[in-house]
């Protein structure tokens, strides 16, 4: 029997300029049948109804880049330089820490947090995913997993000549598990990964027909290094292999060449943009209105836990806009539906999800989030993308539904004891020597 839902009771911002003062989305089986005017809206025969309570109801926000699981390491090692930081603390602490029931574990609270927040699609990519892939789908989140690839030992890898064939049966299990779950393969880095693994996770993603994400010109010394050791950037480096028209997503883009925007709007190359983690490592930032003028495609990441410190998509589109502003002296620099866009539709391009998710309209997965208007910082509201972008946190969060399925409702999560996921949590934490 199909599963009616109607969500209602509330203004309507469906994304990309559409908005009605009183509406209502309709949705059968996760689809939606109907976003409009709630006058006249119908109501799927037998729906469940989620009332907005006079909320705003939005699209469902998409965090193009993640690693879920690093939530165990939030605050564990903060104020350092990204090398000191992933080659002295993070891959010491995942070496010894992140196994598939860590991983688990940890993405249930990654789930909690981002769902809470109003992020209801993820696009993760760590190691160990059978846990996360477990996680997230009893967390009701969508996700697109990335399995990770390197050429050192790494969590579940502990020789890298299995680094393909690891990525291949993580595909191979979850590939065709739930529509909710799409499996990828990450390419940790051009300085972590060795021609021949990058050529072999480009053919792995083109036999198996999935995406591929790679971290890119993340910092300076990233882009120096490999002029020393490869003769160019990391960018013209792809670009010599062929491997750059293969590329699905390049995360970061912080220290693009002249001409490497459009580069990387040629070969259709989509940008994970990751202001948060990128500002607090010191790293700089992407350079958002320069990849969009040049026509590229830009979603926006929270990175991992450990770099941001939290997974709250609100405060990367606030950041993304004002960086924008601070770089161009311009004011009107990704204004504010261009910016929460990046979160939309930007993201879903990102991930593959593009016509799947990121605007509430007929055809799109019924993937929606309901705003608390009576909060004090979004007070009064004239314009919802305003408030979205540089009043709102992800505190504001009052419903979500994923796929027609409401999993969070006044601010609780439907899916999860959390409390007992925390408190497991705090006590791996406990074992590292951070704070119970
Ligand atoms: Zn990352």
């Amino acid at each position: 029997m199909s599963q009616g839902l109607l969500i209602t009771g509330g203004p309507l911002w469906a994304g990309s300029g559409s908005y009605w003062p009183v509406g209502a989305v309709a949705a059968v089986d996760g689809v939606i049948t109907y976003a409009g005017p709630a006058e006249g809206a119908p109501k799927p025969p037998q729906a469940e109804v989620v009332h907005a309570g006079g909320g705003l109801i939005m699209p469902g926000l998409v965090n193009a880049h993640c690693h879920g699981a690093m939530v165990l390491f939030r605050g564990l090692a903060d104020d350092l330089p990204l090398r000191v930081w992933l080659e002295e603390h993070m891959f010491p602490a995942e070496a010894r820490w992140v196994s598939d029931e860590m991983v688990e574990l940890c993405s249930r609270l990654a789930a909690a947090e981002m769902l809470l927040s109003g992020t209801t699609t993820v696009g993760d990519s760590y190691f160990c995913l059978n846990g996360a892939a477990k996680a997230y789908a009893s967390a009701g989140i969508r996700a697109a997993l990335y399995h990770g690839v390197i050429d050192f030992p790494a969590p579940g890898v502990p020789d890298p000549a299995d680094n393909l064939s690891t990525a291949r049966r993580f595909l191979e299990r979850w590939q065709e598990h739930s529509p909710l779950l799409t499996p990828g393969v990450f390419a940790h880095s051009t300085y972590t990964c060795s021609k021949d693994t990058l050529k072999g996770v480009a053919e792995l993603a083109q036999e198996m027909g999935c995406l591929w994400h790679t971290h890119l010109a993340e910092t300076s010394d990233e882009v120096d290094n490999s002029v020393k050791a490869n003769g160019v950037s990391p960018v013209a480096y792809l670009e010599g292999l062929g491997l750059l028209e293969r590329l699905d997503t390049a995360v970061h883009c912080v220290w693009l060449q002249p001409g490497e925007p459009e580069l990387l709007a040629r070969r259709e190359v989509a940008v994970a943009a990751c202001p948060g983690s990128n500002s607090k490592l010191g790293s700089g930032w992407a350079h958002v209105p320069e990849l969009l003028d040049a026509g590229v495609k830009v979603g926006l990441g929270t990175d991992g836990a450990a770099s941001n410190n939290n997974l709250d998509l609100f405060g990367e589109i606030g950041l993304a806009a004002r960086l924008a502003k601070v770089k161009t002296k311009d004011p009107a620099a990704l204004p504010a539906e261009a910016a929460i866009d990046l979160a939309l539709s930007g993201g879903a391009a990102c991930l593959g999800l593009d016509g799947v998710v990121g605007r509430l309209a007929p055809g799109y997965a019924c993937d929606a989030v309901v705003m608390d208007l009576t909060a004090p910082r979004l007070n009064p509201c004239f314009e919802a993308p305003s408030h979205l972008v540089y009043a709102a946190t992800g505190g504001q969060v009052r419903h979500v539904v994923v796929n027609g399925r409401q999993v969070v409702r006044e601010r609780a999560l439907l899916t999860m004891d959390l409390g007992e996921v925390m408190a497991k949590v705090r006590e791996l934490a406990a074992k590292l020597g951070g704070p119970v």
